[in-house]
């Protein structure tokens, strides 16, 4: 089996459709073209809608078994496909490969996850007064689904729409970000190559504003399920409100480090330089701020700075990201805060930043970076740095570093975040929803939660 390289025609109904303008798609790192994608027009988004609703009865008719046995397959061929899904990531968004390479093999984990799931969708039968009586609970697909995605992690953020959407029977429309669509369509392709019925999975690529438009507002499509910014979130709940559609928004974070006073601080610097700068700081659950006891603040500094040289930054994803990153830094030392790194090193490459003396009024203390910036604040106990984790309207993921269990996990219950990590820094697993609370979003991705955000349960209710 191969993978189509060079031009990526939408996809719809099985068709490769071209279209009469193409975006350029180039390698962050050397500039150089990768690829042309197509650029969808509202004629497109509509027979992509109809394809997607024609294809809908048959794959909500497949049993559970035959669905999974769909997702185990397509798991198996990303697999297959793994090393070139992943260079494409790092080409065309620019994290490190290796960074690349763990979000696809993760991705693929959440697609065995929801094969498992999807076997274990049952209708459930509650008996009634006789034997014929009683309530049946059938967990429907909920319709016509649109995935619209951000490019930092661009196919994590598809699969873990795509693969419960088709767990429970929905037929999904993807449609990547404009910068980053060369690896978010390959999933796509794939997903035919592994058997899955055409027009279950299509891919419009294009301009954001239009194709979203076009999407949230089509009565066919039944859920929006989107990743990114909140200003862009609002503007689709805007379009989706009125029309009654379900509506899932993963958001930004404003995440915090709290270090406890009885915290290893090797391992707080640890989980502060692997998600501080992980993808280059443009990570929803990146740590934005590290929240240290004034007694304990010389000490993690002095550790943080012996370390931060073995940081190696990939090419930021979007020159809009160079440009708040300078802007973030001039207003921190406008306000008297002190900035050290940060500055531009190769074309598109920027060193670590670590910021100093710094609160709320900053913008990088308030608004969520999305650049390699960490700002290290002095507070006086645990209950000031909750206050202050809690403070930014942000609630995706925070992090403790604490050696008392019960100290540490009450804590963690006081933020006002879907995830609370404690002593380390891995965050998502499969299994497990991955929320966004308050400004971070509405609804629920993974774990079950996750696959229900797809159903529409139906009550049959048996009387004679
Ligand atoms: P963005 O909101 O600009 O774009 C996201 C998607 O929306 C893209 O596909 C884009 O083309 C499309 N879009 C843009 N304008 C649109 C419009 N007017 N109508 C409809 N669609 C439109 O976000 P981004 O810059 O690509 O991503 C960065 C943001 O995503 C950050 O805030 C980050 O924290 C957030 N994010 C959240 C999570 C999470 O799971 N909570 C994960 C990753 C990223």
């Amino acid at each position: 089996m191969s993978i189509s390289a060079g031009r990526y025609p939408l996809i719809i109904a099985g068709d490769r459709v071209e279209t009469a303008t193409w975006d350029t798609v180039c390698d962050r790192a050397t500039g150089a073209l990768i690829g042309e994608v197509a650029a969808a027009g509202p004629a497109d988004v509509e027979r992509a809608v109809h394809a997607a609703h024609d294809a809908l009865p048959g794959w909500a008719a497949c049993t559970p078994g035959e669905r999974a046995g769909h997702l185990n397959r397509y798991a198996a061929l990303l697999r297959t496909h793994a090393e070139t899904i992943a260079t494409l990531i790092h080409r065309e968004e620019g994290k490190p490969l290796g960074e690349a390479q763990a979000e696809m093999a993760r991705a693929t984990e959440v697609v065995d996850y929801f094969a498992g799931e999807a076997e274990r969708l049952a209708i459930s039968h509650i008996q009634g007064p006789t034997a014929t009586t009683g309530s049946y609970i059938r967990p429907a697909p909920i319709g016509v689904v649109a995935a619209i995605t951000p490019w930092n992690f661009p196919v994590a953020l598809v699969l873990w729409k795509l693969a419960p959407a088709l767990a429970a029977g929905c037929t999904i429309i993807v449609k990547p970000a404009v910068e980053a669509p060369l690896a978010a369509w390959t999933l796509c392709e794939l997903a035919e190559q592994a058997g899955i019925p055409p027009g279950v999975v299509g891919c419009v690529t294009g301009d954001g504003p239009a194709i979203g438009e076009a999407l949230a507002t089509h009565p066919l499509v039944a859920k929006v399920a989107f990743t990114g910014s909140r200003r862009v979130a609002e503007t689709i709940a805007a379009w989706t409100a009125p029309r009654l559609k379900a509506l899932t928004l993963e958001l930004g974070g404003h995440g915090a480090l709290i270090v406890m006073d009885d915290a290893d601080l090797d391992v707080a610097v640890d989980v502060a330089l692997v998600q501080g700068y992980a993808n280059a700081g443009q990570a929803c659950y990146s740590v934005n701020r590290v929240l240290v006891p004034h007694a304990l603040e010389g000490a993690f500094l002095e550790r943080f700075r012996a370390r931060i040289g073995e940081v190696t930054l990939g090419p930021m994803a979007t020159d809009r990201g160079l440009t708040r990153h300078r802007m973030l830094l001039d207003d921190a030392r406008a306000k008297g805060a002190t900035v050290e790194g940060g500055e531009p090193l190769a074309p598109g490459r920027l060193a670590p930043a670590l910021v100093t003396g710094a609160g709320p009024g900053v913008t990088l203390i308030d608004e969520e970076p999305f650049t390699p910036i960490i700002a290290v604040m002095g507070v006086a106990d645990i209950d000031a740095a909750i206050a202050e984790a809690n403070r930014p309207d942000y609630g995706l993921v925070n992090y403790i570093c604490g050696r008392d269990l019960r100290a540490t996990t009450a804590a963690a219950t006081a933020l006002k975040s879907g995830t609370v990590v404690m002593n380390g820094w891995r965050v998502v697993v499969p299994y497990a929803p991955y929320a966004g609370w308050r400004g971070s979003g509405v609804g629920t991705e993974l774990g079950r939660p996750g696959l229900e955000s797809f159903i529409a349960w139906q009550h049959l209710r048996v009387l004679a």
